[in-house]
């Protein structure tokens, strides 16, 4: 089967481009690794309609909305786009699958920090998300690397479990909010600025990192390492495909048309937006987006 749309990625934008494909009629099939960055949000107060709703509950009901509608949607991780014969060919681990027009609703993943060591901790004391991981850290010590709301908040979370929480920030004090840094105050938490983590170490599970303070190299003990220093975007399946990024984001016009003829993109991901990336505008951009498929197939029937 061709389908009509093939919408990769699973957060607010390709559900939303989902839910407005499949309602107008085009076959319409999500490919999604996962439930994207919404699985670390504890608590969303600002999409319309919904006073407070987790994001892991509001992406079920943006998947439920364009599955009721007829959507097809398959978790699974896309490795590989190419265009053949005027068709697109999207290759997951086991299958491919064929469409006449593409939608890029990536989203971002957490930017690594790049240190010695870091990938042979990654589970095993060095964690990406303080939501999912904190309840193992129960009585240790840990540390957060950022000055971000979301390493504040990171931070909070884990000083529900753990005996002891550093905040390691690289500049001269945290850029969050002062609501969350008056909220730190009152908890076990304390914060290290002007300092760089530059290496993990230990035997078989992170025991201490080395950290760079004043121009002066130091070993700080830790079990748990947790990094919040921002996210980049997923664009490269979308860059091998031949579509133009900037500054590694998807680079739409108002349409959400890529430069590729037949591809548009949605969300995070994209250019667009102003750049205000957040759950209303990954939603409005994958309307237009799935609006502009549908002008696109009616002009080529
Ligand atoms: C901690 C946190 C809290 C936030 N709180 C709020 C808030 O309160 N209000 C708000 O408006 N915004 C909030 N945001 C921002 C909001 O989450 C994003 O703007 C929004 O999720 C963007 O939607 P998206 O669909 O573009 O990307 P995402 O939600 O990231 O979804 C991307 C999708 O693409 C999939 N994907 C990527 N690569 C592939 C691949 N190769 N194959 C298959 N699938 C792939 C992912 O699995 C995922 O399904 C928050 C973000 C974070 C990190």
């Amino acid at each position: 089967m061709v389908y009509d749309v093939i919408i990769v990625g699973g957060g607010p934008a390709g559900y939303s481009a989902a839910t407005y494909s499949a309602r107008n009629k085009l076959s319409t099939l999500v490919l999604a690794r996962d439930i994207g960055v919404l699985s670390y949000a504890t608590n969303v107060e600002n999409y319309p309609g919904h006073e407070s709703i987790s994001g892991p509950e509001l992406v079920q009901k943006f998947e439920k909305q364009a599955k009721d509608f007829g959507a097809e949607i398959k978790k699974k991780e896309v490795i590989k786009a190419e265009k053949k014969d005027r068709k697109f060919k999207i290759s997951t681990r086991d299958n491919t699958y064929e469409g006449k027009t593409l939608i890029f609703a990536l989203g971002t993943k957490k930017e690594k920090l790049k240190i010695e060591n870091e990938d042979n901790f990654i589970g095993k004391g060095i964690s990406y998300c303080a939501i999912c991981d904190a309840p193992f850290f129960k009585n240790k010590t840990v540390a957060v690397v950022g000055g971000s709301n979301s390493a504040a908040m990171s931070a909070l979370e884990l000083a529900e479990h753990a005996k002891r929480v550093y905040i390691i920030y690289r500049r001269e004090k945290p850029r969050c909010e002062e609501v969350l840094l008056d909220k730190l105050k009152n908890k076990n938490v304390e914060i290290i600025c002007n300092a760089v983590v530059k290496k993990a170490e230990g035997e078989n599970l992170l025991q201490e990192v080395v950290l760079e303070k004043d121009g002066k190299e130091e070993e700080m003990e830790l079990d748990g390492l947790f990094v919040e220093i921002g996210y980049v975007p997923s664009s490269s399946i979308a860059q091998k495909l031949g579509v133009e990024l900037e500054k590694n984001f998807i680079k739409v016009n108002e349409k959400m048309e890529t430069n590729v003829e037949g591809v548009f993109s949605a969300g995070d991901i994209t250019t667009g937006s102003a750049g205000f990336r957040q759950i209303v505008t990954a939603c409005a951009e994958g309307a237009i987006a799935s609006f502009s498929v549908f002008k696109y197939l009616k002009a080529k029937k």
